[in-house]
């Protein structure tokens, strides 16, 4: 299982290198990778399993932070109409988006980022995207609000992107053209 050791942290040049498109069918390690992503987040969410195996809880894990460069990333939390989403996407696309943005107006955070950044991270407020499942299953789904900007920073994570990068450092509560804060639509 993955554990908080095996998630490189800032600094590290995997983060800031581009994932490789992964070809089907997936072998045996990606399948078991996949797998490994999407249990990590769901034991950080567990109580339990995260005090007991020092997990910090994330909703986001890309194979980049366990130093993998394949397009593959988990995202397990709710949708704003307390629908579970809970899956692995493979080589994942931003078909269309919205001309509006949104943030979350306490910042963004990161399981490969141990310090607090605070400042807005612009994100699109409305996303539809493309991927396949572990199986090769072809998926298009259109997500907004926090399910957006988790797929967003995810994403990110596979082009070697980190969510500060997008921070005004002069002016991090800049506010952001064309936006709201999510949670205030
Ligand atoms: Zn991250």
């Amino acid at each position: 299982m993955i554990l908080m050791e095996d998630i490189i942290r800032e600094g590290h040049p995997t983060l800031r290198t581009k994932a490789q498109e992964v070809k089907f069918p997936l072998t045996e390690e990606d399948k078991k990778l996949a797998s490994d992503m999407l249990e990590y987040l769901i034991n950080s969410q567990d109580p339990e399993l995260s005090e007991k195996y020092g997990l910090r809880p994330g909703v986001g894990l890309a194979a980049n932070q366990v130093n993998s460069l394949k397009r593959m990333f988990a995202l397990h939390l709710d949708d704003e109409n307390g629908e579970k989403i809970s899956f692995v996407c493979v080589n994942p696309k931003i078909v269309s988006h919205s001309v509006e943005r949104t943030y979350l107006p306490s910042g963004e955070g990161c399981l490969s980022v141990d310090r607090s950044i605070p400042g807005y991270v612009p994100r699109y407020a409305r996303i539809t995207v493309k991927f396949f499942t572990v199986d090769g299953e072809e998926k298009k789904m259109r997500l907004k609000g926090f399910p957006a900007i988790a797929f967003q920073h995810e994403l990110d994570h596979l082009n070697g992107i980190m969510f500060y990068d997008y921070i005004n450092n002069d002016n991090p509560f800049e506010q952001v053209p064309n936006s709201f804060p999510l949670g205030e639509e």
